[in-house]
C-alpha cells in the first residue's frame, strides 16, 4: 500500500437503515467526502493504532471500489472498476457530531491516520455478481454488520457517474461506498475481521493510544 495511490472518495448515508440508525435523512444525491491517503492501512492481521481520549471511534464496514482507468462519459462500472476490497471507514463519532452541529467539515472525524483500514484487493466480478454476495464484519468473533451492494441507495454505477462528473475519476482512485446498519464503538484490543461471503477479507487488532 506504499505505491502511489489516488483519491479516496467516501460516500455517506448510502444504506437506508444506517441513515436511520444515526437519525439522518436519506440523501437525494450521493453525499461525498474524502480521506487523506495517509488514512490507509492494510488489514493484514496487524494492529491499527487509533487516537485515544477523543470520544467514541466507530467502525463502518464498506465495499471499496478501485478505479482501473481514466473515466470517460458513458463507461459502465464494469469497464471502469478493475478491483474491489472491503474496508473500514473509522469515525470519531463524538467529534463528528460536534462538527455536524457547527456545520464544519468532517475531516477531523474521518481523516485521521489509520482511519481507512483496507483488506486485500480482489478482481471486480462484474456488478451482477457483486450485488449477490454479502459482506460482513465480525468484532471479537460476533457478526456486527452485514450488507450487500444490492441494498445501496445509490448503485455503483450511479456513484461512479456522480463522482466522475463532480470531481473526476482516474486510475487508482478508491470509492468507499457507504456502510450498512450496525455501526458501533471500538475498544483497545478489539479484533476485527471482514468477510466476503464465507471468505476472510482482512483482519486487524485495535490499539488505542
Ligand atoms: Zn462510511
Amino acid at each position: 500500500m506504499n505505491e502511489a495511490r489516488g483519491n479516496i472518495y467516501c460516500i455517506g448515508r448510502n444504506y437506508a437503515q444506517h441513515a436511520a440508525e444515526l437519525g439522518n435523512a436519506v440523501p437525494e444525491k450521493p453525499m461525498v467526502f474524502m480521506k487523506p491517503t495517509h488514512a490507509l492501512l492494510p488489514m493484514d492481521g496487524g494492529t491499527a493504532v487509533l487516537p485515544a481520549g477523543r470520544g467514541e471511534i466507530h467502525y463502518e464496514a464498506e465495499l471499496v471500489l478501485r478505479v482501473g482507468r481514466a473515466y470517460e462519459k458513458g463507461m459502465t462500472v464494469d469497464e471502469l472498476v478493475d478491483r474491489f476490497a472491503i474496508g473500514l471507514d473509522l469515525t470519531l463519532r463524538d467529534v463528528q457530531s460536534e462538527l455536524k452541529s457547527k456545520g464544519h467539515p468532517w475531516l477531523e472525524a474521518k481523516g485521521f491516520r489509520n482511519s481507512a483500514p483496507l483488506g486485500p484487493f480482489r478482481p471486480y466480478p462484474g456488478t451482477e455478481a457483486f450485488r449477490e454476495t454479502a459482506f460482513r464484519l465480525e468484532k471479537n468473533g460476533e457478526t456486527v454488520q452485514r450488507g450487500t451492494a444490492a441494498e445501496m441507495i445509490f448503485s455503483p454505477q450511479q456513484l461512479v457517474d456522480y463522482v466522475a462528473a463532480q470531481y473526476g475519476l482516474g486510475e487508482g482512485d478508491l470509492i468507499f461506498t457507504g456502510t450498512p446498519a450496525g455501526v458501533g464503538g471500538l475498544a483497545d484490543g478489539d479484533r476485527l475481521e471482514l468477510f466476503w461471503g464465507t471468505e476472510s477479507a482482512g483482519c486487524l487488532t485495535i490499539s488505542m493510544k
